[in-house]
């Protein structure tokens, strides 16, 4: 059995730049054959390419536009037709920032459809065979502004907030099982999304800035070592697990079926 046979493929979307280009050249290296998905197909073709050249892996390329149903459908029916599928990366996402009034309903649209649509369907695709293996591992790509909101990213924000949630639904789901989910929270990392999104990275303080490769190989290290949820450019692990503790608490002290004394003025 090969290196390659036994790790599987693994699908990658927004495999044609930035941070998904830079997750297909290391699950490459560990072994994994490909399928690339994103709409630029010379883009997804380099990629390829320079894949297989350098780490002898089978490559796939899917031209699909996640925001439209039916190239999704064709991603998502990777996952019922190809046996070998044993990682997924839902990677694909845009963003828009400005104030809510200058947003466009496309530009809304492609948002909810990429960063929210896409990946419930993957992710529920994914889910589904490898439930039935009870082995394989899904990767979804949240952010940092999913528990912080800018002025002027509410839309994006929201999207990532419906990841982190999402997912970590989707973590208890497969708990006791072999299928792993982790969520990958970055925060800034350098990459085409700041400019298309209308804030160039230029306007960033630059020490806040990740490079793709240090941000990917921090996630992929953290899944190695078995975390459910990596924050690739967080030094101190325990302000992860107050926030989450305090979260827990004050879901608890929601759970008492009476107002709070504060609000019964109102009588
Ligand atoms: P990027 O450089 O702009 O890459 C986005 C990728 O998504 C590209 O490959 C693009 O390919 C693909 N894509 C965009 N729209 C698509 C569509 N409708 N259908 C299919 N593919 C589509 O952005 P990135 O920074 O690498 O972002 C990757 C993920 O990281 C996103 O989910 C983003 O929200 C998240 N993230 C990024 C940062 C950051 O600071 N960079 C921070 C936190 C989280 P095509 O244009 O060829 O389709």
């Amino acid at each position: 059995m090969t290196m390659n046979d036994k790790k599987g493929t693994a699908v990658v979307t927004g495999a044609s730049a930035g941070i998904g280009k830079i997750y297909a050249r290391r699950l490459a290296k560990r072994g994994y054959d490909l399928v690339l998905v994103a709409r630029r197909e010379n883009l997804l073709d380099e990629v390829a390419s320079s894949v297989r050249a350098e780490f002898g892996v089978k490559v796939q390329t899917l031209v699909a536009d996640l925001a439209i149903a039916a190239d999704l459908d064709n991603v998502e029916n990777l996952f019922a037709s190809d046996d070998s599928i044993t990682l997924l990366v839902n990677n694909a996402g845009t963003s828009t920032l400005g104030s809510l009034t200058a947003v466009k309903q496309s530009e809304v649209d492609a948002m909810t459809g990429l960063n929210i649509g896409a990946l419930v369907r993957l992710s529920l695709a994914a889910l589904r065979k490898f439930n039935e293996k009870d082995s394989g591992t899904i990767i979804n790509i949240g952010s940092v502004l999913g528990f912080h909101t800018l002025p002027i990213s509410s839309i994006y924000s929201g999207t990532k907030g419906f990841v982190n949630n999402f997912t970590r639904g989707l973590q208890d789901e497969v708990a006791g099982t072999n299928v792993k989910v982790q969520l990958v929270l970055p925060a800034a990392t350098a990459t085409d999304i700041w400019e298309l999104s209308g804030v160039p990275l230029s306007a960033l303080d630059p020490t806040s800035v990740m490079e793709a490769e240090q941000m990917v190989d921090a996630a992929l290290a953290g899944l190695d070592q078995g975390e459910t949820i990596t924050l690739p450019s967080v030094e101190d692990v325990q302000l992860f697990a107050d926030y989450d503790a305090a979260r827990l608490k004050l879901l608890e002290a929601s759970q008492n079926g009476k107002s709070a004394s504060r609000y019964l003025s109102a009588r």
